[in-house]
């Protein structure tokens, strides 16, 4: 009951995390868009959200406006997924469409929150087994903001990753805490980075970044720190591309994306660093005892 209760709980904290992360994404493009003006880039084209976006956000102000009007949001207008459905995913002020963005990633980030608690794989009986979950938590706010980012504009923002390798820092930390050879885990999280990042690295240089951003690179580090565990960190690898091939297979058959479309990686990995974090261990044991089974 206690646990349903806090599922329910955590599921509705992660409603606001959400929508927290969904101004965020819409604040951290419209610096970089100014950044790329700066620079001479031309911006805007199709998405003319994106330019209303550069004058009317920014990422200091912490206060939601609507990307079509500028109208300031009051706290009403922000309610997670209520607002959105007594408005009909219009603005209150000028009406137009807000978007499927917002109300998809505060859902997603809760039920990140509500299933990361309730299938949890570790006790929660210490302080630094509490600190563990809270940065996975935390952890996943920002990756909710990779996984938007990236699938929209084929980029990684460093400001976001920064953070999250602070936060993965800090959960690969609690992981050293209570166990009999510190050294041997330090081994297992060196050996994840080698897998998860050091991998993407090579396919980095050899394809001469043609393959793969840098961006991967760097989320493969953090996802790494984040799961503390080679076998957990190969999982998460093998998932990643078993979601992406079954995800792109149809489109690719199609014809709607090409051989030379650039894809997003990032939000694959994300989902097999998920998957592989909350579900891994039991996955590795059904995979040992079918293997035994077999042989
Ligand atoms: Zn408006």
């Amino acid at each position: 009951m206690i646990v349903l209760m806090n599922t329910i709980l955590l599921g509705v904290v992660g409603l606001f995390f959400g929508s927290f992360a969904g101004a965020t994404v819409w604040r951290l493009r419209a610096s970089q868009l100014r950044e790329d003006k700066k620079a001479g880039e031309k911006v805007g084209g199709r998405d003319s959200n994106e330019v209303k976006a550069i004058k009317k956000t920014s990422i200091t102000k912490d206060r939601s406006v609507c990307l079509h009007c500028g109208h300031k949001l009051k706290w009403y207008d922000l309610i997670p997924i209520a607002s959105w459905l007594q408005l009909g995913g219009k603005c209150r002020y000028c009406h137009k469409r807000i978007g499927w963005l917002e109300p998809t990633i505060e859902l997603g980030v809760a039920a990140f929150f509500a299933v990361s608690y309730y299938f949890w794989p570790y006790q929660l009986d210490t302080a630094w087994a509490l600190v563990q979950f809270a940065s996975w938590l935390v952890a996943g706010v920002g990756l909710a903001m990779l996984f938007v980012y990236d699938s929209k504009w084929f980029l990684l923002p460093d400001r976001v990753m920064y953070t999250l390798f602070v936060i993965g820092a800090v959960f690969s930390l609690t992981t050293l805490y209570g166990q009999t050879d510190v050294f041997s885990q330090v081994a297992n999280i060196a050996l994840a980075v080698t897998i998860l990042s050091g991998l993407y690295y090579v396919i980095y240089v050899v394809s001469k970044h043609q393959w793969i951003g840098y961006g991967d690179v760097k989320l493969g580090l953090v996802l790494a720190l984040l799961l503390a565990d080679w076998k957990l960190a190969a999982l998460a690898l093998f998932l990643a591309n078993l979601i992406g091939t079954v995800v792109l297979m149809p489109m690719m058959l199609s014809g709607r994306i090409k051989r030379q479309s650039h894809i997003p990686f990032g939000p694959f990995l994300i989902a097999g660093w998920f998957f592989a974090g909350i579900f891994g261990t039991q996955i590795i044991d059904w995979y040992i005892l079918f293997t035994l089974g077999t042989s």
